[in-house]
């Protein structure tokens, strides 16, 4: 119990910091509602873990009367995270600081995309990034996110269905790198560092839609994600969409994601000639000077709009997060997802992370680790 408080204390003095530092000790007090001396004594610890740090920048005058006020702040040159990020056409390996930002990302596209062969690539290619990324910092884990239905407990990818992998043991696929190893589902890793970094209001209530080429929901309240029974929570991919004819390979007609995916989207493009090959990239380009690919991108926007509807209706969340390149690229794309939500009381935001977006994603799942319970680093 006593263990449990300590823990809880340390997290709400660290996550004061992320939120204000540079800080004095005594506004973390205020802010917090902790004592003087509680925040004093935490702040010794994290600082001893090498999480904070004081900033001497501030020169305090001499006519200074008692202890100067030096604040403080999250140590940004200690420690880093890893991520490694699946999608359905590549593997991101990237390096975060512990305020999220991301310092290094490398993309490489998959060979194989069997779980052996794309696993084998990241344990083959993992160490040099590191090496040459890392600066000093010591790697306090790596954080490993993908679409579709995944198990963090089980460190398990129970189901990425267009990579064609059930119960793929990703946790232990990556034990040989030698650091602990978080898994989530990149939705939910998302909404996580939206609340952490992002948007503060998601920290009331958030739904997180990513429509890439997997499509997943997360939904959070208070500074918990909701998981489910076997984490199962999210999978929005074969809502039912008025308006959709498009076949899905469930065998029905209308899905969400056979609507909206990437692939979806690129290959309705090349079908109209407007690029060459079925490619979201290709038409994110030709979009930024072209009005018939951007409209392709409303119409994607439109029915990703629809779909949240439904999703708001449910949970009336303060915020709808949409990661979503369109929506992301294109203001129009997003007053088009604004004009679906219409006037229910959700606001609706791009991501937070812009194109580090997946990055954001598989780091933050060490991150959230940190910043829930920080005294772990030294147990
Ligand atoms: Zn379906």
């Amino acid at each position: 119990m006593h263990t449990r408080r300590r823990t809880s204390t340390a997290a709400t003095v660290l996550r004061s910091v992320l939120d204000n530092g540079p800080v004095a000790r005594s506004t973390i007090a205020r802010l917090t509602g902790l004592s003087p001396a509680a925040v004093t004594r935490q702040y010794a610890e994290l600082a001893d873990l090498g999480l904070l740090r004081e900033v001497q920048e501030r020169r305090v005058p001499r006519a200074t009367v008692g202890r100067p006020h030096i604040p403080v702040d999250i140590d940004v040159d200690r420690f880093a995270v890893c991520g490694v990020h699946i999608a359905v056409p590549h593997t991101t390996l990237s390096l975060m600081d512990l305020r999220g930002r991301v310092l290094h990302q490398e993309r490489e596209p998959h060979g194989e995309r069997t779980p052996e062969a794309v696993f084998g690539r990241v344990l083959d290619r993992f160490p040099a990034f590191l090496e040459a990324t890392r600066a000093g910092r010591t790697p306090l884990g790596i954080g490993l996110a993908t679409g579709g239905w995944v198990d963090p407990e089980r460190g398990l990818v129970v189901r990425h269905s267009q990579l064609g992998w059930r119960d793929v043991p990703a946790r232990e696929a990556l034990a040989p790198l030698g650091l602990p190893v978080h898994v989530e589902s990149h939705s939910r890793a998302l909404a996580r560092a939206e609340q952490l970094f992002g948007d503060q209001r998601t920290r009331f209530s958030l739904v997180h839609l990513f429509v890439g080429n997997v499509v997943d929901a997360a939904i959070a309240t208070g500074g918990t994600v909701h998981h489910g029974p076997r984490s199962a929570s999210g999978d929005v991919a074969h809502l039912r969409l008025e308006g959709s004819t498009a076949e899905c390979p469930c065998g029905r007609r209308g899905c969400l994601q056979a609507t909206v995916s990437d692939r979806a989207v690129a290959e309705r493009a090349a079908r109209a000639g407007l690029i060459p090959e079925p490619s979201l990239p290709l038409l994110l380009d030709r979009a930024e000077h072209d009005s018939d690919a951007r409209s392709l991108l409303r119409e994607r926007a439109r029915h990703v709009g629809r779909a949240a509807g439904l999703l708001l209706d449910v949970i009336n969340p303060e915020v709808l997060v949409v990661t979503e390149a369109g929506v992301i690229g294109f203001p129009e794309c997003l007053a088009e997802v604004r004009a679906q939500v219409g006037d229910r009381a959700t606001d609706v935001v791009p991501t937070s992370f812009g194109r580090d977006v997946l990055s954001v994603a598989a780091g933050s799942v060490v991150l959230d680790a940190i910043y829930g319970s920080p005294l772990d680093l030294c147990a």
